[in-house]
């Protein structure tokens, strides 16, 4: 049987399983019963499955938007300083420091410099074409016309992205891929709003049972 405990094995495994069924040398499942292989298969999808979600979930200890802001902070922190926003140990190390040492979002970032350096450019798409003001977080959800809620987005950009935040719009799945300033400002926006909200110890503002990044748009009236 194979050592299902053991990840690097079962991967091993998995290439196996991958191979055109004519490079698989057939001795190797000489042994195994039918059925004890596809348990195996299942056994290691399981593992395989648990290990990725993991990989993009924010850590235990993550429980309030608080925490949250910090969490994806720390991400924003690790693409520029090792090029990897899903490098999961410096994230853990760079969210505990943040959360440890209290440290505001606005302290963190110089957002708006880098704003006046890259304006004529679509935030989202680096277009240089029909530029145009786009509001980070909509009109619809708040009246916020500053420019730490502007960036310069092109007019395909702008109505693709129209009601939504940037969260809203690239869903969990491209989580990663939302411009750096972009999210930068985002963060530091809801920080102070739900600062001033009194949200921030909150665990599940849009009461769907879980903490994730659709609850940091939920900002209601101010
Ligand atoms: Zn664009």
């Amino acid at each position: 049987m194979l050592p299902i405990g053991n990840i690097p094995a079962l991967e091993e495994f998995v290439k196996i399983v991958k191979m055109p069924v004519s490079c698989i040398n057939r001795n190797i499942f000489a042994d195994i019963e039918v059925n004890d292989l596809l348990e195996n298969i299942r056994l290691l999808m399981y593992y395989i499955r648990r290990r990725n979600k993991k990989k993009y979930m924010p850590h235990a200890s993550v429980k309030t938007i608080r925490d949250l802001i910090y969490w994806e902070y720390a991400k924003l922190i690790a693409g520029s300083a090792v090029g990897d926003r899903k490098n999961y140990g410096f994230v853990m190390h760079t969210y505990k420091k943040l959360k440890d040492e209290h440290i505001k979002p606005s302290q963190i970032l110089r957002e708006n410099k880098m704003f006046v350096e890259s304006d004529n450019v679509c935030a989202y798409c680096d277009s240089l074409e029909n530029l145009e003001w786009e509001h980070i977080i909509p009109k619809k959800k708040i009246d916020l016309d500053t420019i730490d809620n502007m960036v310069k987005a092109c007019k395909k950009c702008n109505l693709e992205k129209s009601g939504r935040d940037p969260f809203e719009w690239y869903k969990k799945e491209k989580q990663y891929e939302v411009p750096r300033i972009v999210l930068g400002k985002y963060l530091k926006l809801i920080y102070g709003l739900h600062e001033k909200r009194g949200t921030l110890d909150s665990t599940d503002l849009n009461n769907d049972g879980k903490l994730d990044i659709y609850d940091l748009g939920v900002i209601g009236d101010i």
